[in-house]
């Protein structure tokens, strides 16, 4: 507590990191974490060694996600510092931020603000369009209801005008309440 604000210090500790073989766009994800004052909002890192973008590539991308499904507030706002720290020495990286988080799981937002996307719960990849439509693993049985396949492309369900059972599919897997 100080000045009324609640406050709370989460470290992460990776051991061995430099023997990371992630790829661009691979994260290792940090256990989740929640303290009193933050309102039953639920918390994780994710740290990309080698870039969370194609253009990061070269750096190392520190990103904090809101749990898509914990208890807090539709719409929670946090003043949040993030650092990193090499084993011996002073912080590598550190910056302030304060940010709203929705409690919103999916990838609209991340389309229309630039925001990073989400990672899915399953695969614990970037929650895109195309991997929700297309990749998911854990969607092919409503492919295979919706679309007779699971071997489908984003053509075949984007072509010219959308796949009749596009969205039959999007709320067979929950999303379309979300779009
Ligand atoms: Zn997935």
């Amino acid at each position: 507590m100080n000045n009324g604000r609640n406050e709370c210090i989460f470290l992460w500790f990776i051991e061995n990191y430099s023997y990371c073989c992630h790829e661009n766009g691979e994260p290792l994800l940090s256990p989740d974490f929640t303290f009193e004052g933050l309102e039953g909002t639920a918390w994780y890192l994710a740290v990309f060694p080698r870039g969370y973008r194609a253009e990061d590539k070269g750096n190392i991308s520190l990103i904090l996600y809101r749990k898509a499904n914990d208890v807090g507030p539709e719409v929670f706002t946090i003043e949040f510092e993030l650092s990193l720290l090499a084993v011996d020495g002073p912080a590598l990286y550190c910056r302030d931020s304060i940010c709203k988080f929705e409690r919103v799981g999916f990838t609209h937002r991340h389309l229309l603000l630039g925001e990073p996307a989400p990672l899915c719960t399953a695969c614990q990849c970037q929650m895109t369009v195309l991997h929700i439509l297309i990749e998911c693993q854990q969607f092919n049985h409503q492919r295979i209801r919706c679309f007779h396949t699971f071997c489908i492309t984003l053509k075949d369900i984007l072509h010219e005008d959308p796949h009749p059972q596009l969205f039959t599919f999007l709320k067979m897997i929950d999303f379309y309440s979300l779009i």
